[in-house]
């Protein structure tokens, strides 16, 4: 069996998952499971339905809701007629009609929990996973759509709830594995599970690339295909950089890197069920499906190229703590790990001087109260708006001198941390978080004007 995962704008109208229905039906034989995000943006307004619901603007909550529900009616007309399929037209109406209960109902109480926060983000890959599989069976794939939430079985730890994959994978066992032996094609929301009790959580934005490999590990796939907007994984993020290429194929361990650091084409927990039992992973456009896209792998042919890829990843933090009482005495980084460990926030960065220890961390809200926990310790200081830039490549273990090449691409640019050899095949360093657009194309342009074609289109 295959998997196949559909991000938000490869279903994000009509006319996408009409798309992906033919993507789909060419690879019926493979037995493919298709994983299904929301339609794009929904996660966001749902996120902001349930914040103004719990700030007490019901009207907001209640219109963003009514937005919501119209462009999913719009996308199910244009897709099944007016009132085709009468039974999906009735669940939706339903939906709908408990999510603006259940805004009401934050709005009663004053108070919006994580716990109900999930409830919400979920949502849209609830339903949008009816409506496209009501779309595929119009359309001569026998499809059933998967509530995930009956197999994807995670903590509890709501908004960024953690697989528990021996129980899942019973599950899928259970109640996906005899839907593809039948011959029809399960289709799942993406991003959605639930506790042992039957909670709903969510995994964490971006995670339905990591149902996919969830589901793919699971029923041990031989192939996770990931369809998105662009051909493919790209030398930078297409956005910030036009003259970004496509990647051929691509290391398991280089990906990894590359989507821990911010190439957000990928959710950095999707290679760990793949890499655990060598399954190949995808990544292709639903807008240009013939093009052949990357092709990620355990091990990828060298290129002539240093690095394989950029990534930058926003919206860091970075906590100084300045041991003048302690001087970096036995013990000192262990407590000041603890105190991140206790908040929950992980750390991506650090470098250490005799008297003082620099790390980066995701901009959160608990950043005020981590620093306040840690002063404690040591004196602190933290600042926002900053940036970490990435350049990743296998061929970094055995060349010379590349720090050289990338800070002399770079000199004019405040760098404020550097960190190369921790795992040998990156090099990254924080600067300003205004100056990515600048330093992503000067890298680009320094280490990619030329590429190597057996690794890059
Ligand atoms: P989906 O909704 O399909 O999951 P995402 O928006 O999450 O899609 O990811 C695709 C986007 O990732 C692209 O549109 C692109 O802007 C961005 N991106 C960032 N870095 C890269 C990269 N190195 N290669 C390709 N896309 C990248
Ligand atoms: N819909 C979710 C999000 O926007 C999950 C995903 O698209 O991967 O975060
Ligand atoms: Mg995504």
């Amino acid at each position: 069996m295959i998997v196949m995962k559909f991000g938000g704008t490869s279903v994000q109208d009509a006319q996408a998952i009409d798309r992906a229905a033919a993507i789909v039906r060419e690879r019926l034989a493979e037995q493919p499971v298709v994983v299904v995000s929301a339609l794009s943006k929904i996660t966001d307004q749902l996120l902001a339905m349930a914040s103004a619901a719990g700030s007490g603007n019901r009207e907001k909550a209640l219109e963003l809701s009514r937005a919501a529900r119209e462009r999913h009616f719009a996308a199910v007309t244009e897709l099944l007629g007016v009132q085709a399929v009468p039974q999906l037209w009735a669940e939706l109406e339903t939906d709908f009609d408990a999510l603006d209960d259940l805004l009401a109902g934050i709005v009663a109480v004053g108070e919006l929990t994580l716990r109900t926060t999930d409830n919400i983000a979920g949502f849209g890959e609830r339903v949008s996973s009816k409506i496209v599989a009501t779309a595929f069976s119009q359309r001569g794939i026998s499809a059933e759509s998967v509530d995930s939430r009956q197999c994807i079985v995670t903590d509890a730890n709501f908004t960024k709830a953690v697989p528990q994959f021996e129980e899942t994978n019973a599950r899928l066992a259970q109640i996906v594995a005899p839907l593809l032996e039948s011959g029809r094609t399960p289709v799942m929301g993406g991003f959605i599970g639930s506790t042992r009790e039957g909670v709903a959580t969510t995994i964490g934005r971006g995670g339905s690339d990591f149902t996919a490999a969830i589901v793919g590990g699971g029923l041990n796939a031989t192939r996770i295909e990931i369809w998105t907007d662009v051909d493919g994984m790209m030398t930078t993020d297409p956005g910030l950089c036009p003259e970004a290429r496509r990647i051929k194929t691509i290391s398991f361990e280089e990906a990894a890197e590359l989507a821990y650091f911010g190439a957000k084409v990928l959710h950095p927990a999707t290679l760990l069920p793949a890499i655990q039992k060598n399954i190949p992973v995808l990544v292709l456009n639903s807008r240009n499906p013939k093009n052949e896209g990357t092709r990620i792998t355990a091990a990828a042919p060298r290129s002539k190229n240093i690095f394989r890829a950029i990534a930058a990843k926003k919206r860091i933090t970075i906590v100084n703590v300045v041991a003048t009482r302690m001087l970096m005495a036995h013990g000192f980084l262990k407590s000041i790990f603890e105190v991140f460990a206790a908040h929950r926030c992980p750390v991506d960065m650090v470098t250490t001087s005799e008297v003082s220890v620099s790390v980066t961390v995701d901009s959160n809200e608990s950043i005020a109260a981590i620093a306040a926990d840690l002063s404690k310790l040591a004196d602190v200081e933290y600042v926002g708006r900053k940036a970490i830039v990435c350049l990743v490549g296998e061929n970094i273990r055995s060349t010379p001198g590349i720090a050289a090449k990338v800070f002399s691409a770079v000199e004019d640019v405040t760098i404020h941390m550097i960190s190369q050899g921790a795992s040998e095949i990156n090099i990254s360093f924080v600067i300003d978080e205004a100056d990515v657009p600048k330093v992503v194309s000067r890298l680009h342009q320094t280490f990619f004007s030329q590429t190597d074609p057996e690794v890059f289109a």
